[in-house]
């Protein structure tokens, strides 16, 4: 096997090359993965864009990317969940283990997680890495190596869902048809549920909404977008929402047109961190915020959902690029936010 690997790196704002670093060997309790798909987050788009998310900030050389499948091809002496050739997806956060969020199963609030591409930890725009084995998911023989890419964030959607108790026979609405609110839309349609509206003011990604299986879609742009809620509701409300385009009027918009007694998930992050919200409105209708970051115990459910073939998260991407073309595809992804909903990095086969 080579020495050296490939590695994409941002140099800074707006700006990707090529290293060469040598291939990692994995501890113990790892494996070595060689890299086949990483899907492009907003959150790679945002450093690329800013150099920074909140107090998060880029100390270039810096290595994006965090949404991974590969293949095991070498195996850490302690390993034996795992063989060679295994296809994988990489749950990208190794936690602590030992803090009370650890030890009360509450994993991903861990202050001492090591999480891909969240500075100054690197990310998985390279062809190889080591990776502990117990992060890392088989995937079974029906479910593609791009599908294991875009587990990451379809556990999202299915953390969303787990957060709000979301079940059969709920009318949910989602607010924002990107990634998210897709992968939101999936793990809700593998939950069961059969009446899930997706509002948006992008008729393409409505579109694509549909087609992925919502059973009404609402552009919030027309003038009559509360009488198609009322209209879907039969003038009730719904009994869940999730917002995930982090903005105060579909902030806003989920509080009013939920049910009395029901949950709210809020799964975006807005530009400011801020929001003014009608909080008497809230009180009254006696809602519950749900909030989430990032998921936890999802990956298995989350294969077991795509391998079910009920849902298949490939129908979120729009573009795939090469390897040798990421400086392409965040340039394109950053440009062409309204026709690019996913893009998905090819790194080997
Ligand atoms: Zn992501
Ligand atoms: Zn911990």
């Amino acid at each position: 096997m080579k020495k050296d690997m490939k590695v994409a790196i941002m140099e800074g704002i707006g700006k990707i090359g090529y290293v060469s670093r040598e291939i990692p060997s994995p501890k113990d309790d790892e494996v070595l993965i060689k890299i086949q798909y990483v899907g492009v987050c907003g959150s790679d788009l945002h450093y690329y864009e800013t150099g920074r998310i909140g107090d998060y900030i880029v100390q270039p050389p810096f290595v994006l990317g965090h949404e991974a499948s590969g293949i095991v091809t070498k195996l850490g002496k302690d390993v034996d969940s795992l063989k060679l050739g295994d296809r994988v997806a990489l749950e990208p956060g190794i936690t602590c283990g030992k803090c009370e969020f650890c030890t009360t199963g509450r994993y991903n609030l861990c202050p001492d997680v090591v999480f891909f591409a969240t500075p100054p930890v690197d990310g998985v725009f390279c062809e190889y890495v080591s990776h502990p084995a117990s992060l890392c998911f088989k995937l079974p023989d029906n479910v593609s190596s791009m599908n294991g890419a875009l587990i990451e964030p379809l556990a999202v959607g299915f953390h969303a869902a787990d957060q709000g108790g979301a079940k059969a026979g709920q009318k949910a609405v989602i607010f924002g048809a990107g990634c998210i609110g897709l992968m939101t839309l999936l793990a809700l349609k593998s939950y069961g549920l059969t009446n899930i509206t997706v509002v948006d003011i992008l008729p393409n990604r409505l579109e694509q909404a549909t087609k992925m299986g919502a059973t009404h879609v609402v552009n919030s742009l027309e003038k009559d977008y509360k009488e198609q809620f009322n209209k879907i509701t039969n003038n009730k409300g719904f009994d869940i929402a999730f917002e995930t385009a982090g903005t105060e009027i579909t902030t806003r918009l989920s509080i009013d047109v939920l049910k009395k007694g029901s949950h709210l998930v809020c799964v975006g992050y807005s530009k400011t961190g801020e929001m003014n919200l009608p909080m008497s409105l809230v009180l009254d209708k006696e809602l519950t915020i749900n909030t989430v970051f990032r998921y936890r115990h999802v990956y298995p459910k989350a294969i077991e959902a795509v391998a079910s073939e009920i849902i298949n998260p490939s129908d979120v991407v729009t573009n795939i690029f090469e390897f040798d073309d990421i400086q392409n595809a965040m340039d394109k992804s950053v440009e062409d936010k309204a026709n690019i909903v996913k893009s998905v990095i090819k790194i080997s086969e």
